[in-house]
């Protein structure tokens, strides 16, 4: 007989003590009866993720969340799972000091508002602000280092928009989460700002939605430490994921795509002005044509 099945023994007769003292009807005696039931049912909850081996609360969290990655696990399943009411500290502890990418239903549903997620990324049906999702198996070696800095830019005393450009350009070429993003802003408006950066401002900010389809959902990377030319800039997201969709995000001139991105040469996707924007063009999709950043760089020092 397995762990679990005489666990649920248990289970009964604490249940049964506690019928017998709703009949004699004192109100304490029956929350007193009930306490052991909170205790066996936090241990049935431990054993069905541990196997029969002993387990901290860190890693059967883990060990859940791997074995259902980009899916919505609420608050109460995973107390469930942790068996402790201190389990929010130990998915923070995943996230800050291991790196794994998980982010809350708060962050995700922060970013559908900015339209940095789409629908088909997750499922957002029952995605409520305490839910959590890892969004990608791999562990990220170099987070705890990450959240450091996060933490020392988390204290300035400038705009959230500030502080997250400050960090995108601590980590240029780095996958970020919006976890981090949102820490470092402390600002629930941090998704909009981050967007600014790309369309005000000019920074080659990616997402999936909005450059990138190979990124795992909730990554931000910053490309490259360069603003666009003022003329670049102000081009909707809208446009500029129509134009990367139309040219099937490859560089019109050398073929690149995402697919050959390799750390020695790591290149990314910008928008070109095919009649410049000083010469009257427009930041229109007709007069826009996706180029990889050194070919880019080729065509204008070849204009000049
Ligand atoms: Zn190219
Ligand atoms: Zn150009």
């Amino acid at each position: 007989m397995n762990q679990t099945n005489e666990m649920l023994i248990e289970l009964r007769k604490i249940l049964q003590e506690f019928e017998k003292k709703s009949i004699s009807g004192d109100l304490r005696d029956r929350v007193i009866a009930l306490v052991p039931g909170f205790d066996a049912i936090r241990e049935i909850g431990k054993s069905l993720v541990a196997n029969g081996l002993q387990k901290s609360a860190r890693d059967r969290l883990l060990s859940y969340f791997l074995e259902y990655p980009r899916t919505v696990l609420s608050e109460k399943e995973l107390a469930v799972v942790a068996g402790i009411s201190e389990w929010a500290r130990r998915v923070r502890e995943l996230r800050v000091e291991f790196g794994w990418k998980i982010i809350t239903g708060m962050t995700a549903s922060q970013m559908i508002k900015a339209e940095e997620l789409g629908e088909s990324d997750i499922i957002l049906d029952d995605l409520a602000p305490n839910d959590y999702v890892l969004i990608d198996v791999e562990q990220d070696r170099d987070a705890a280092h990450r959240w450091n800095v996060a933490n020392e830019i988390r204290k300035r005393p400038e705009g959230s928009r500030q502080k997250i450009l400050e960090y995108l350009r601590r980590n240029v070429g780095k996958q970020v989460t919006g976890e981090e993003l949102s820490y470092v802003a402390q600002s629930t408006e941090w998704a909009r700002r981050t967007r600014e950066l790309r369309t005000e401002e000019g920074w080659p900010v990616v997402t999936r939605q909005s450059g990138n389809p190979n990124l795992p959902i909730g990554v931000y990377i910053l490309e490259e430490d360069r603003q666009a030319p003022a003329h670049d800039r102000n081009i909707s997201d809208a446009t500029r994921r129509r134009v990367l969709q139309r040219d099937k995000f490859a560089c019109l001139n050398c073929g690149w795509t995402y697919e050959d991105w390799n750390p020695s040469d790591p290149r990314f996707l910008e928008l070109h002005h095919v009649i410049h924007h000083a010469a009257g063009g427009t930041n229109e999709m007709e007069n826009l044509q996706t180029l990889c950043n050194v070919c880019h760089d080729e065509v204008h020092r070849l204009d000049k």
